[in-house]
């Protein structure tokens, strides 16, 4: 098993700043160029922006390389309706927001969408699993909504996946009719690509250090110069703990570590994806991902991987006959309540915090929703909640 290869993401044209790029001003300044800094970027530049995304080279995989590349709602949300609404819509837009990537880009980002499931094993796995689904769709039905998302008995689920013959104690799931996947790392290629075919520059390899506000516009120094920004956001994953506390706030964001297995590439036997399990495009297995608060750590573990190994078999014993090839872990952008941050930051107008797990699935919404809100306009009220203020955190 090789442990943490991934393979680079080639961004044509992202270059260190040039001296032309120093001495501009630009209307916004996108700080981070992972999936949350480039779809939002995207929009800006749609709608008519001049902009700047900024994202430096790290030792580590960053979360937009290294995750599972769900387009996933039918957990989400529990407990918090707005968030489970933006999760759905996200992922009822993300078909033309696809369509629209893959003409200007010319390239398949390998969307599936239409069937996702969520597996159970043994009863008390699967009284879990129905009793998360009932909330949600009280919750839905309490606000005159609907769920997407139903309870599937075994014989039901063998019914779905047909040649893929599920282990004894496979007992059922959930299954959403909108859910899918797609491939990651083509996704954000084409997301920057689409980004910077619009006029966006993007500039890789590249670390902010400080940030000043002075006279209206913010300065930004990073490690190749000085660029100034009418308006700043702040996109930056883990990066962001850094850059608020160098305008004096905490912001309470926090580390999860994922590991997950990639197998050597077989004949399709998977229909459709499965939280945990899904085959990629050209072939391999992807199995995942543990859940582990081990700081900043993205050292991969024996432990993990036969923990995942294990569960997978059970799932799907035909797994036993393949081999797992590579092994990986990156780190999930959690705040202290797993819902996204979407502000601006009180004493500092013009700099936007933005930072949310399941940034794939969201990845259309964050391109369509944001933008104009960060350009000026009245910030939608479907995100409204996901403030600053409940935290308590004061600058
Ligand atoms: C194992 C795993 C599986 C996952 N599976 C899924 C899934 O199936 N579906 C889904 O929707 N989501 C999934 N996620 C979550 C998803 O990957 C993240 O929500 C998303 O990648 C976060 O994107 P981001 O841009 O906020 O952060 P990041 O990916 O961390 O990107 C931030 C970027 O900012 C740059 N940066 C940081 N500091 C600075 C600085 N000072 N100057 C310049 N640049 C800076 C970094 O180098 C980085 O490139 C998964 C995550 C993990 C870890």
């Amino acid at each position: 098993m090789k442990a943490g290869v991934l393979p680079v993401i080639y961004t044509p044209n992202a270059n260190i700043m040039s001296s032309r790029e120093n001495q501009k001003k630009y209307d916004v300044c996108v700080i981070g160029g992972g999936y949350m800094g480039a779809a939002v970027s995207l929009g800006l530049v749609q709608a008519g922006a001049d902009v700047l995304m900024i994202d430096k080279v790290s030792k580590t995989h960053k979360a937009s390389r290294a995750n599972f590349g769900l387009v996933w709602s039918q957990s989400k949300g529990s407990g918090n309706r707005p968030y489970a609404r933006l999760s759905a819509q996200a992922v009822r837009e993300f078909s033309p927001f696809v369509d629209n990537l893959e003409e200007a880009c010319g390239f398949d980002v390998e969307l599936r969408l239409g069937a996702g499931l969520v597996l159970s094993l043994g009863e008390q796995e699967f009284a879990a699993r129905s009793a998360a689904l009932e909330t949600l769709h009280q919750e839905a039905t309490a606000n005159g909504e609907t769920h997407p998302s139903e309870l599937l008995d075994r014989r039901q689920v063998q019914d779905l996946v047909g040649k893929a013959i599920l282990g004894d104690q496979v007992t059922g799931g959930s299954f959403s009719s909108i859910d899918g996947d797609v491939n990651p790392l083509l996704l954000l290629k084409a997301i920057r690509k689409m980004y910077q075919k619009k006029g966006g520059t993007f500039t890789q390899g590249c670390e902010v250090n400080h940030l000043l506000r002075n006279n209206a516009h913010y300065q930004i120094t990073t490690s190749s110069g000085t660029i100034e920004a009418d308006k700043i956001v702040l996109a930056a994953g883990l990066g962001n703990i850094s850059l608020c506390s160098k305008l004096g706030m905490k912001i309470p964001v926090v580390p999860q570590k994922g590991q997950l297995l990639v197998t050597e590439r077989v004949k399709p036997f998977l229909p459709l994806p499965f939280s945990g399990i899904r085959q990629t495009g050209c072939g391999s297995i992807m199995i995942g991902y543990t859940q582990e608060n081990t700081g900043f750590d993205t050292n991969t573990t024996v432990t993990a991987a036969a923990q995942l190994a294990k569960r997978a078999m059970q799932i799907f014993p035909a797994l036993q006959h393949i081999r797992v090839v590579r092994s990986w872990a990156s780190l999930r952008i959690l705040t202290a309540d797993g819902l996204p941050i979407y502000d601006e930051i009180e004493n500092y107008p013009g700099c936007y915090v933005l930072t949310s797990h399941s940034c794939v699935t969201l990845a259309s919404l964050h391109s369509s929703l944001l933008p104009p809100w960060i350009l000026g306009g009245q910030k939608p009220a479907s995100i409204e909640g996901f403030n600053l203020e409940r935290f308590n955190v004061t600058v």
